[in-house]
């Protein structure tokens, strides 16, 4: 498989010889009946990848590896929530796999049905998961942390036929009640979704309503012993679908196909995540974020290692006491060799004692992985530092499904670059445009729009779910006169092809006829020793169209606490901006929170910052993880 090629010639091949590249890649699966199209793209912007192809993703994962690792570890759930910890040899996951398909079988669910999976960080969530793709259902898992009304409309968008679900989640050590939430939504929903099967921890009381509600302990015991076959499925057909962050608008229901999602995650775990057979991974994402459906769940099993489950705080040890190295100790426990994570969380331990981290044997690990959000330098040297394994930023989208733009070290050693996520990953033929020409930018330091000429590389969306057209409108017509796929993101590129992403277009602020990223000032007001944290955006402003804002969370809150203190604080920050950016990305105020608005995943919600600004209704807010930021803003503005 295209040894000693450099990973130039490998990236070149993958564009120019498409159909060969991914029909070599696509070895790396099992095949129940060969494909006999590598890529139809005969209907932009829609693709489907080895056609005539019949494969299944959960052979794949686990049956496949039963007869070579039966006995090793597929699955590890660690939850320092209740302090239990479990492995799942393969064949045991086989067994739970198979009881969980037995059930929805029983209970009426075939093939393309849509089963919605509402589940904490437990092992069962990730047997329904599995279960879902052997039968050929879909599965359409939506966070845990969501309440009734984000639960309730993305019900209504996949009208399920069942809901997979649990009593309670736990976090920080306190139970959180899945079943009011859920029996809300469900409410709620218009879509009335006929069996709930509901797992029972013991954490809370979980009424059951008659004739809907299934208790999965009993039919576990049931079907003890089940042998449910795998369904054979066309690659093209859906294996689930997944709602993005929100962090932008409504959220898109992004959906998977089989077969080429296989193939890219398996080649990704070797080409850039650096696993082998036999060992373990560790993602510390979560099963409700695509991460956690390609690195928590699929691609570390589609690649025959183990893979941890993890529920809790990273801070948080086994008893509840305070241990900001537990994940380390996972790490140096379980000989973890590839971890990966967000900039979010590794913010989270940064501020506790570094020193702990150095207690545990990490002589394991090879790397760790970073995506979801601009790694900052002071986080990146920071955990650089403190582990002494290379950091790997990865940037890509729920869209994608696996890295857009990284380093492949797998085939080709190669140095990340501080500020930039890497290069272009094989298949992606990514390009940056002028916004407004739509023309190509060839040139070093360009700054452009980052899109990717079709067709998208396996394991793309296929559509957005049940809405062919939002797909083509969305992310196919933003940049005019070409049809290519618009990520929403600026980047520019420098002589080597290392991408650096500039934040989403929809984040830019025109000052006067400047055109500024809201990132580059928010960088420069990072770098004064008293910001933790800051968000800036655009605000319509009649004399030069827009005016940038920021607000700020401290480090230490009393520099803030009189209104002197502020003002004065507000100016030094100014002058940084002046002094580093030019007076016209100088903030029109600099104002200062206790904590910004952002998604359950982590991601700043500038949006809703501005629209509150611009005295508009704050829009789609169930995403948010804390709504009470967003008064804090709002008293903010009205006091001028
Ligand atoms: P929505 O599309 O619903 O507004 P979202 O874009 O936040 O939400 P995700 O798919 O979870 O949903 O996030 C993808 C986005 O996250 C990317 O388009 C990019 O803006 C940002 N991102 C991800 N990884 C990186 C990275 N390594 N560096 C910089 N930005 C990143
Ligand atoms: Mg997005």
């Amino acid at each position: 498989m295209a040894e000693r090629s450099t990973y130039a010639e490998l990236h070149q091949r993958s564009l120019a010889d498409r159909e060969a590249y991914w029909a070599e890649q696509a070895q790396r699966i099992e095949w129940h009946t060969p494909f006999t199209r590598v890529c139809n793209n005969d209907n932009p912007p829609f693709t489907r990848w080895f056609e005539g192809g019949t494969t299944n993703l959960c052979h794949n994962a686990v049956d496949r590896h039963v007869a070579t690792r039966g006995d090793q570890n597929a699955l590890v759930w660690v939850s320092t929530e209740v302090g239990q910890e479990r492995a799942y040899s393969y064949r045991e996951l086989q067994a739970e796999v198979m009881g969980m398909a037995a059930i929805l079988q029983a209970q009426g669910v075939k093939q393309g049905d849509r089963v919605l999976i509402y589940m904490p960080m437990i092992p069962e969530a990730v047997f329904a998961m599995l279960a879902c793709t052997r039968i050929g259902a879909v599965h359409s898992v939506v966070f845990g942390g969501f309440a009734s009304v984000s639960l309730a409309s993305r019900i209504e968008d996949a009208e399920p036929v069942m809901v997979v679900s649990a009593d309670a989640g736990s976090r920080a050590g306190k139970v959180v009640p899945y079943k009011p939430l859920l029996d809300e939504a469900l409410k709620l929903s218009a879509h009335k979704v006929p069996q709930v099967l509901m797992v029972n921890r013991g954490l809370a009381p979980m009424p059951m309503t008659e004739g809907r509600d299934l208790d999965y302990t009993a039919l576990r015991e049931q079907h003890r012993g089940a042998q449910v076959p795998v369904v054979w499925l066309d690659s093209t057909a859906i294996s689930y679908t997944i709602y993005t962050s929100g962090t932008t608008g409504r959220p898109k229901g992004v959906q998977r196909d089989t077969g080429g999602y296989a193939v890219a995650l398996a080649a990704s775990m070797e080409q850039i995540f650096l696993g082998q057979p036999g060992e373990t991974y560790f993602s510390t994402s979560d099963i409700g974020w695509v991460v956690g459906h390609s690195y928590i769940v699929y691609g570390p099993l589609l690649h025959g290692m183990a893979t941890i489950l993890y529920e809790g705080l990273p801070i948080r040890g086994m008893n509840g006491e305070p241990d900001a190295a537990i994940w380390w100790s996972l790490v140096e426990k379980y000989k973890v060799t590839a971890m990966f994570s967000a900039p979010t969380a590794v913010r989270v331990l940064k501020k506790q004692d570094p020193a702990a981290l150095k207690k545990h044997d990490l002589s394991s690990l090879r790397a760790l992985f970073l995506a979801g959000e601009p790694l900052d330098e002071p986080t990146a040297s920071w955990i650089s530092g403190a582990l002494g394994v290379p950091i790997i930023d990865n940037y890509w989208q729920t869209e994608s499904g696996w890295p857009i733009l990284t380093i492949a070290n797998g085939v080709e050693r190669k140095e990340s670059r501080f500020g930039s996520p890497g290069i272009a990953m094989p298949g992606y033929d990514v390009k940056l445009l002028d916004e407004q020409t739509g023309e190509e930018l060839t040139q070093p330091h360009q700054k452009g729009v980052v899109v990717i000429e079709g067709p998208l590389p396996p394991g793309f969306m296929q559509t957005v779910w049940r809405d062919d057209a939002r797909f083509v409108n969305t992310y196919w017509k933003s940049v005019p006169g070409k049809m290519v796929y618009s990520t929403f993101d600026w980047g520019i590129r420098d002589e080597e092809g290392y991408y650096f992403i500039l934040g989403r277009t929809d984040d830019v602020i025109n000052v006067a006829g400047h055109r500024l990223g809201t990132r580059e000032i928010e960088e420069s007001l990072s770098s004064h020793a008293a910001v933790a944290e800051v968000a800036v955006v655009g605000v319509a402003d009649q004399l030069k169209g827009q005016v940038a804002m920021a607000f700020a969370v401290l480090k230490d809150t009393a520099r803030a606490a009189t209104p002197e203190g502020a003002l004065q604080l507000e100016g030094e920050l100014m002058k940084v901006v002046e002094s580093q950016l030019g007076a016209v990305a100088r903030p029109a105020r600099v104002r200062f929170v206790t904590a910004l608005p952002k998604t359950r995943s982590g991601k700043m919600l500038r949006r809703v910052i501005q629209a509150v600004c611009e005295g508009r209704e704050a829009g789609d807010l169930t995403t948010i993880e804390d709504p009470s930021t967003v008064q804090q803003i709002k008293d903010l503005v009205a006091v001028r």
